[in-house]
């Protein structure tokens, strides 16, 4: 089992730690900077001992590091992680952007969010209905004051349910989230609408941090 200092301090950019298992190129540590991938979320990316990571992944209690090259590594040796720490910031601001935006819609309009994504250099929220251009400018515009209004961000664990996670904007509704965000909205910068789409009857907003 991994313990995961990423969601202890999101800030944290360098660990050492022991190898728990190896696989091939990859292997399970004792702790973990690296949040692993997901479909919604892009996962970290870095160096172990000067040797670049593919990425990570869970499986069962288990976080994997995927290397990109062949290993030397045995079971027990103590190894440092680095992360790639301008992808990570920028996916936690990507991300504290989007459950931000989806604060006055809900709010504001009763329009919830359904779903939603981080991707590399965007992130979208999908609705089940057409959204009228004038709350999706409204949205934007609150969500760019409330950043201005240095909101804080805070996560924590489910109290009923296991490994189960909720992010909570300032005073807006809690949304459940696995994922890392800035602690204050202030980091988050400016929210721009790069477009907006419909697919299948659902109206996609993508947006993009400034
Ligand atoms: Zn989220």
């Amino acid at each position: 089992m991994t313990e995961l200092i990423y969601y202890e301090d999101q800030y944290k950019k360098e660990l050492e730690a022991k190898i728990l298992k190896i696989e091939g190129n990859r292997i399970v540590l004792d702790k973990t900077i690296f949040i692993p991938q997901t479909n919604t979320e892009p996962g970290d990316y870095g160096k172990i001992t000067n040797m670049k990571i593919a990425g990570s992944k869970k499986e069962d209690k288990d976080i994997w590091h995927i290397f990109q090259k062949p290993i030397n590594f045995n079971e027990e040796d103590t190894l440092k992680l680095e992360l790639d720490w301008n992808k990570r910031l920028y996916a936690m601001r990507l991300h504290s952007a989007l459950h931000l935006l989806a604060g006055p819609f809900d709010r504001n309009f009763t329009k919830r969010a359904v779903a939603g994504a981080i991707k590399a250099n965007h992130a979208y929220l999908v609705f089940k209905e057409e959204i009228e251009d004038e709350l999706i400018d409204k949205s934007l515009e609150q969500a760019n004051k409330d950043i201005q209004n240095n909101l804080e961000i805070k996560s924590n664990w489910d109290e009923k349910r296991e490994g189960f996670r909720w992010t909570k904007v300032g005073d807006y509704a809690p949304i459940p989230d696995g994922g890392l965000h800035v602690k204050n909205t202030k980091e988050i910068g400016k929210i721009t609408l790069v477009s907006k789409e419909m697919d299948q009857g659902k109206h996609k907003l993508t947006i993009s941090i400034e």
